[in-house]
């Protein structure tokens, strides 16, 4: 039997042989025997918790069949799994990068990476004559984010795949908005899928994580798996545990959060006040053919070009009751952020606002967004 994604959620542990307990224990000793033979020890084998540890293992096993990949590592952010993939790679590589990501990668790659000689070339990912023009024999990475944080806009991941692999290089997605309930990047041709545990996965504003998923266990992903061991970057036993938890209910709640979102889009790109949603599952998105055919669901990530500019869209934040300003996204509580005033060097648009729509009801929700609107 293959089980599917919501079974192999809810089964990511085995039941405990010493007590029969169905929730896991948290490990968190730091050392485990082990029998001294002389000989190297099998790669698995428990020695010490930053190698390698029963709740990363259970965590790193559901995520890699859950993406359909070959091998995951867990590690401490989002943030840190991208780091770690760009210290894997050599002075002189270069990557191609979507113009429009989560604004501390960009960050990373210009103040830290570009002193190190890696070079990044930004491009607008939906349009792909320029992913083709972009691409040079050096490049050895292609980085998407698809929907992009927070402008919502799509990539053509099979598409983008080909063309990185025709050039020798491969396909990296951030699928943090996504999710795996909803987008298969390597079913698609990626060939690694980096996430940040942080959102949807653990989904309770409780844990900060990351993952990094290889479809095959290939010369890149022996490196990664070597800077996140021997680095110590890795992301703690409780903090696997949390995360692991979440996994189980992940399905059912991006069905939710999806519902949810659709609802406030609708009411919200027929509001005056209002001058544009982007949301992929809303018929107004400009890409909206493109997310009907690449993601199940439009997930619980929106933003929203309040009328009347910057002021009107900070005063908005503050009418509002039950959606809370704060950063982030994809747990149980609606948030709402502007995000010109908290991304550094922002070229956002200063009328943005990011929309998490939580797992209240939806009709409270556009109540409120009403009454703060009224
Ligand atoms: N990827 C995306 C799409 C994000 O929005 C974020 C953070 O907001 C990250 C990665 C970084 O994740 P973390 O906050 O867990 O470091």
């Amino acid at each position: 039997m293959s089980p599917r994604p919501e079974t192999l959620a809810v089964h990511n542990a085995d039941t405990d042989s010493t007590s029969g307990a169905i929730v896991p224990p948290i490990s968190l000793s730091t050392t485990f025997e082990y029998e001294t033979t002389g000989e190297d020890h099998p790669p698995d084998q428990l020695i010490y918790t930053r190698w390698q540890n029963p709740n990363r293992a259970a965590l790193e096993a559901t995520l890699a069949r859950l993406e359909g990949g070959a091998v995951a590592h867990a590690v401490s952010s989002g943030s840190a799994a991208m780091l770690t993939i760009f210290q894997a790679l050599r002075p002189g590589d270069h990557i191609v990068s979507s113009d429009d990501m989560y604004f501390g990668i960009r960050v990373q790659l210009n103040e830290f990476f570009a002193p190190w000689g890696l070079e990044t070339t930004y491009v607008d990912m939906s349009d792909l004559s320029a992913v083709r023009a972009a691409m040079r024999p050096t490049t050895k990475l292609v980085i998407l984010e698809s929907p992009t944080n927070p402008l919502i806009r799509l990539a053509d991941i099979a598409t983008i795949a080909e063309i990185a692999h025709e050039a020798g290089a491969a396909l990296l997605v951030d699928n943090t908005v996504a999710t795996p309930v909803a987008q298969h990047p390597i079913a698609l041709g990626a060939d690694i899928v980096v996430m940040s545990l942080t959102k949807y996965i653990a989904g309770h504003h409780d844990v900060l994580g990351g993952a990094i998923i290889f479809a095959e266990d290939d010369e890149l992903a022996e490196r990664v798996m070597r800077l996140v061991r021997i680095g110590g970057g890795v992301l703690s036993p409780m903090n696997c545990w949390l995360a692991a938890r979440g996994l189980q209910s992940l399905s059912y709640r991006v069905r939710a959060h999806s519902e949810n979102a659709l609802q406030v889009a609708c009411f919200l790109a027929e509001h005056p006040k209002i001058e544009r949603v982007l949301y992929p599952h809303h018929p107004s998105h400009p890409q909206n053919d493109l997310a009907l055919r690449q993601m199940s669901l439009g997930s619980g990530l929106m933003s929203i070009l309040v009328s009347g500019g910057r002021q009107a869209a900070i005063d908005l934040v503050n009418r509002l009751e039950l959606f809370t300003s704060a950063t982030s996204f994809g747990g149980t509580h609606s948030l709402i952020e502007h995000r010109e005033s908290i991304e550094e060097g922002s070229s956002t648009p200063a009328n943005l606002l990011r929309v998490s729509i939580g797992l209240e009801h939806p009709a409270d929700l556009i109540a409120d967004l009403q009454q703060a609107l009224a």
